[in-house]
């Protein structure tokens, strides 16, 4: 079975669009991209091109993965980030959109001081910077790329992930970034010192336990749990990192979290409870949403 390329991507859309992907006819053309290392200008140059068997064969078998519900993600292998291509594996979440605001709003911290043109802190105060629950080390890296001044720690409890985070780092040329396995400050708590940063970063699990059956398939089938699940009511990284990020900062160190849409009040309770913080804001993603939470640890 030999095919004109045009034709076997109208297949693919098509069996993409029976399978209720998203943007079947898209994922097509880019998995086609993929397959032939191609960007769409080559893809246009080869349009009338006839394909031979195993070209065809290797096409659907990449179809077929997609209309099962596997991100395009997890099959190109790349996701890009603050213009940086990440590589991204099952074991790590595929950074979000939504998080590149954080990054916007941190490097805004680190190099003027302020948060979306308000005061916030001195400048220069940040020079060191902890992205906890890195996952692929996209806050992390992309930080550490934008404010090469600045020294990066990015840590997770996945010995999987950190790897992939390693990767990343070297990739795009960040080789001083430091990695630190553990659960969460786990690693950062010596015998005599706790070790302390003056900005800690973090997108932690925070999807409700009960959710996670109900997001989409390319989620809750493909990404890991340990990345999503906040527990019963979402806000168990919260909990811990309000208790324990203190003890982390320095005098004014800033706390900078990603929030869900819907958890504003009950994020900036739990470090309102602690009265270890003070200017706790809530800002919003690109789409108007509730999505970063900061505070500044009360000075001594
Ligand atoms: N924003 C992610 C999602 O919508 C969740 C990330 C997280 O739990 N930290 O799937």
């Amino acid at each position: 079975m030999s095919l004109p390329l045009k034709e076997l991507i109208k297949i693919g859309q098509t069996q993409l669009k029976e399978a209720g992907v998203g943007d079947a006819d898209r994922d097509a053309r880019d998995l086609y991209c993929f397959l032939d290392k191609i960007d769409t200008v080559g893809l246009m140059m080869h349009w009338q091109d006839t394909l031979q068997d195993n070209a065809c064969e290797a096409y659907f078998d990449l179809i077929q993965r997609r209309a099962a519900g596997e991100p395009m993600q997890y099959i190109t292998g790349v996701q890009e980030f603050m213009g940086i291509p990440f590589k991204v594996t099952p074991q790590v979440l595929i950074p979000r959109q939504d998080t590149e605001t954080m990054i916007e709003d941190a490097i805004e911290a680190i190099e003027k001081g302020t948060l979306r043109g308000r005061p916030f802190i001195k400048a220069a105060a940040i020079k060191e910077v902890l992205d906890l629950c890195t996952g692929s080390g996209a806050i992390g890296v992309s930080i550490a790329k934008m404010c090469p001044k600045i020294k990066v720690v990015c840590s997770d409890i996945s010995p999987e992930a950190l790897k992939i985070a390693e990767e990343n780092a070297q990739t795009s040329g960040c080789k001083s970034v430091k990695f630190q396995e553990g659960d969460l400050f786990s690693p950062f708590c010596g015998k005599l010192r706790k070790r302390k940063f003056d900005l800690i970063i973090t997108n932690p699990p925070y999807i409700q336990t009960d959710v996670i059956p109900t997001l989409q398939r390319e989620v809750k089938d493909h990404e890991p749990m340990s990345a999503l699940d906040g527990g019963k009511d979402g806000l168990d990284f919260y909990r811990r990192i309000a208790a324990e990020a203190p003890s982390h900062l320095n005098k004014n160190g800033v706390l900078m979290m990603e929030i869900g849409y819907d958890q504003r009040i009950s994020v900036t309770e739990l470090l309102q409870q602690t009265a270890k913080f003070s200017d706790i804001i809530c800002l919003q993603d690109l789409a108007g949403k509730d999505r970063i939470i900061a505070a500044k640890l009360i000075g001594k």
